[in-house]
């Protein structure tokens, strides 16, 4: 078994990243002060009388040696030294009897007198004796009788010994005496008794200080070989268990090649070696949580969160008080999400790829290049003489972008960007800050329009606090009922007639002012309330508005002809159910579908195209007419125009009040016309101020017209007196 795991250490050791290496063991030898190896050598004899093994091992030893002494003493020793003692004790007897024996007597009279015995009784341990002939005739008795039992003389081994009484009788045959005589000799025994006593204490002694003096050696060498060994092995065991990553084991001061030192010296490299391995998973692991946390995978790029914490570290000011001036430039992609939606995101993911590509090799090393978000990068370049303002970087980074349209899978696209920038410390001296505000500077140039750089400034932050107070006051404005919707007239341009109404709606809000109140556009809250969410809420209100107003008209002023139009802004598209709430409304009002027209604009086709289609054709359904708003100023491509379901196209007023001096915004308007009409859609002008461009949209065929020189968007009232008053010519508007 151990050879076995000598072996397997052996052949990973061969691995040489897994295995501890002699350097390793030399750091860990110079770990282990001496003043813990002495510790541990001196220490442990101490811990000898305190480790339980050793207490159960020395008494169970102790036990053993112990009770085979007894068995010996009192099986073996002990009857063999009662019987010498006897056996003098009875030659002693037989000594003093054989000597008072008068030989001259016959051999049936007892051969001595009364006075010998006596005498005999009182210097020797006899205290009496039987005397018989030869043929065990009895013959007489001194001192104390020995036995009654007569018969028992012929047995000559026969012995009493009473030792509570201290006596011992046997009998002397007269082979013992060389006489013809039996004697029973009575004898006290008490000398032998304390003898034997004597000799017992003695033995227990004896053995006690053997058996103390053998289990004492006996823990003296088991804790040397064995106790010591193990507590320094537990030792090592426990210190790599509270810290298996750097384990504070001395080297082993024992001898390898015996079995416990052997398996220490195992253990030891085994905890090396374990803490070698855990060293170099956790170093992988905080590599690999390092790269998870402060990398983009996509493109290998820094993310935003080590992007902040380079910021930080490089706006630290130096020793000298100075700090390193630069430019943090931030970068969007323009309509990323419709590449990543028409082509897939392996292309999306591609282009990304490039994009940071392309941005990596422009920058110089010192700058920071990486990937803050979906579509998002951020920069950090240090400013120097030669690139001396942050609008050198951004302006570098757009051409670098704009170059030349990006290869992939054998397509090229053209990628366009909206940039932000931002110098640090000019524009904020806490690097948090400048990133922000490079952020801010960012959705300004989203805002206007993309595809270019915009530098922060001190008034994109007042216009921020400005759009968050908007949206305080809008959200009151929705609860105190201060919207309102106001009619603007539309006419059908060949018959004159009103055909219908624009909703637009309209904010009064109260202040301290004269006039209690100022209007606030639509143009200024629409956007607000569109990145809230709070659009979904007040276009749901401007439907429901509208619809009612625009069924009264048909119910209760017999105007049943008139068509309103309602504003529907691209974040209803996304954020609500469209469709449901415009059924609803539409069932609930109870007015014709056919008289409902919404109009969209063009940013609708940015979003996901499929779902933008379908929620058309679900619109459609309803009956409800879709009309284009603004048409011309977005990203309409002309090939999807075919595949909506839309009624009609609404030329964006900048065409008509510029139609007349600039040839090319007339020559738009004139092509929205021939569209529509080879698209067989209706197209209305708005913006109509004169009557220059009323006949200019005569001329070119237009349908329907909307403005100023008819009417401003006005109240509900003035819109039906507007109706009624009107006689349907369009010369009456002078
Ligand atoms: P829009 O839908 O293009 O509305 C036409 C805008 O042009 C209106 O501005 C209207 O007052 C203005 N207008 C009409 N005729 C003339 C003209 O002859 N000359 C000039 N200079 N302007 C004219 P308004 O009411 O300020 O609305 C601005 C925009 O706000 C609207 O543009 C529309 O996009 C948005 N909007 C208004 N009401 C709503 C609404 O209820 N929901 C949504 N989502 N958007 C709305
Ligand atoms: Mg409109
Ligand atoms: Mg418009």
């Amino acid at each position: 078994m151990l050879s076995g795991a000598k072996s397997s250490l052996r052949t990973r050791d061969t691995h040489e990243s897994l295995s501890p290496t002699t350097e390793d063991y030399s750091v860990l030898k110079e770990r282990s002060t001496a003043k813990n190896v002495k510790s541990l050598l001196f220490s442990s004899p101490g811990q000898i009388w305190r480790s339980r093994v050793s207490w159960r091992i020395a008494a169970a030893v102790f036990m053993t040696i112990l009770l085979v002494q007894t068995l010996v003493l009192y099986f073996g020793t002990l009857p063999a030294y009662k019987d010498r003692l006897l056996k003098d004790l009875r030659e002693s007897g037989r000594g003093a009897i054989a000597s008072i024996i008068d030989t001259s007597v016959s051999i049936n009279e007892v051969p001595f007198s009364e006075d010998q015995v006596k005498r005999l009784i009182y210097t020797t341990n006899v205290s009496g004796l039987s005397i018989y002939t030869y043929e065990t005739d009895y013959l007489s008795t001194f001192g104390a009788r020995p036995t009654q039992n007569v018969g028992q003389l012929q047995d000559t081994s026969f012995t009493i010994f009473d030792e509570e009484a201290a006596n011992y009788v046997t009998v002397l045959n007269p082979g013992d005496l060389k006489r013809p005589y039996y004697v029973v000799m009575r004898m006290n025994s008490q000398e032998v008794l304390d003898e034997i006593s004597t000799y017992i204490q003695d033995t227990i002694w004896v053995m006690l200080t053997m058996s103390l003096f053998v289990t004492t050696v006996l823990m003296i060498a088991l804790g040397r070989w064995l106790l010591e060994p193990v507590l320094f092995m537990r030792r090592n065991l426990l210190a790599a268990f509270q810290n298996p990553e750097q384990p504070n084991i001395p080297d082993s001061p024992f001898d390898k090649r015996d079995e416990i030192g052997g398996a220490i010296d195992l253990a030891n490299k085994l905890i090396l070696q374990n803490a070698d391995n855990l060293t170099r998973i956790k170093s992988a692991a905080e590599d690999k949580i390092h790269k998870l946390a402060y990398y983009d995978t996509l493109t290998g790029l820094p993310n935003r969160t080590l992007f902040v914490q380079t910021l930080s570290e490089r706006a630290r000011q130096k020793s000298d008080g100075t700090a390193d001036r630069f430019a943090v430039v931030t970068i969007d992609l323009d309509h990323f999400k419709d590449i990543n939606d028409s082509m897939g995101h392996n292309v999306g993911d591609a282009i990304l790829r490039s994009v940071a590509k392309r941005l990596r090799a422009a920058m110089p090393e010192s700058a920071v290049v990486s990937r803050s978000g979906e579509d998002e990068y951020a920069i950090m370049m240090p400013l120097s003489s030669s690139i001396n303002t942050s609008r050198d970087v951004a302006e570098k980074v757009l051409h670098v972008i704009r170059s030349e349209p990006f290869k992939v899978f054998n397509e090229a696209f053209q990628v366009r960007a909206s940039i932000g920038v931002s110098t640090f410390p000019d524009d904020a001296v806490d690097p948090d800050q400048v990133l922000k505000n490079a952020d801010i500077a960012l959705n300004r140039a989203k805002e206007e329009g993309r595809d270019a750089i915009k530098e922060y400034s001190e008034d994109f932050d007042r216009a921020v606090q400005q759009r968050f107070q908007m949206l305080r006051d809008l959200r009151d404005a929705m609860e105190h009922e201060q919207l309102q919707l106001y009619y603007q007239p539309q006419l059908d341009l060949r018959t004159g007639k009103v055909i219908g109404a624009e909703a637009l709606l309209r904010w009064w809000k109260p202040d301290n002012s004269k006039q209690g109140g100022t209007f606030i556009s639509p143009g200024e809250f629409i956007p607000v309330a569109e990145q809230s969410g709070l659009i979904v809420p007040i276009g749901e209100w401007v439907m429901k508005t509208a619809c009612t107003m625009a069924k009264s008209w048909h119910d209760e002023h017999d105007l049943k002809d008139l068509r309103i139009a309602i504003n529907v802004s691209g974040a209803q598209f996304t954020q609500s159910d469209i469709c449901g709430f415009t059924q609803r409304i539409i069932n609930e009002v109870g007015i014709n579908p056919e008289r409902v027209e919404l109009e969209v604009t063009e940013s609708i086709f940015m979003d996901d195209i499929g779902h933008t289609i379908q929620t058309l054709q679900n619109l459609h359904a309803i009956g409800v007419e879709l009309a284009i708003d603004d048409f011309g100023t977005g990203y309409s491509s002309l090939s999807y125009l075919r595949q909506f379901p839309i009624d009609r196209l609404k030329i964006d007023q900048s065409f008509i009040r510029n139609a007349l001096n600039d040839q090319d915004d007339a020559s738009i308007a004139k092509t929205i016309i021939a569209l529509g009409r080879a698209l067989n859609l209706s197209v209305i002008a708005e913006g109509v101020e004169t009557i220059e461009h009323e006949k200019f949209l005569q001329s070119e065929g237009c349908d329907e017209v909307q403005g100023f020189r008819y009417s401003r968007p006005i109240p509900a009232e003035d819109f039906l007196e507007f109706v009624k008053s009107y006689n349907g010519d369009l010369k009456s508007f002078g």
